[in-house]
């Protein structure tokens, strides 16, 4: 008499859940307006960020520090800024929202995006859940 035990417990892995894909990973932010700002393959939340300004640090160059991360932003190159820092200046080319013009990050370099090294997400400035302020929003008004 054949076992049939094996046999089923063969099918049974077809139906497991199908892997996670990488395009299944990528996460998807926006603005408050609710525009569509960034799709990246990290979640902003495990991402370093400056000491200076809180803002997210996304490295878009690969270096001897680690590799690029995969993302693309949609936002649009503004006129930059000179900053005054502790031990001198920094330049701030900025992006900001299409639809309402709030900004939501910068680099060190002039535009298009990942001409330098890093972009800088502002804290609170998207969140994942459109019409949804994210809980940091508020951090740092009155730094
Ligand atoms: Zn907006």
């Amino acid at each position: 008499m054949p076992k049939v035990v094996s046999r089923s417990a063969v099918s049974s892995s077809t139906d497991a859940q199908p892997t996670e894909s990488s395009a299944a990973a990528l996460k998807v932010y926006y603005c408050l307006c609710g525009e569509f700002i960034l799709v990246i393959d990290k979640s902003l939340a495990t991402l370093p960020r400056r000491k200076t300004d809180g803002a997210i640090i996304i490295r878009s160059q690969d270096s001897d520090a680690g590799k690029a991360i995969v993302f693309k932003l949609n936002a649009n190159p503004i006129d930059p800024v000179l900053l005054e820092r502790k031990g001198g200046h920094e330049r701030q080319y900025r992006f900001s929202c299409p639809r309402c013009q709030l900004l939501v990050g910068y680099q060190s370099t002039p535009p298009p995006v990942k001409t330098g090294p890093y972009l800088y997400i502002y804290s609170g400035a998207l969140t994942q859940t459109q019409g949804q302020v994210p809980h940091d929003a508020f951090d740092g008004e009155n730094a």
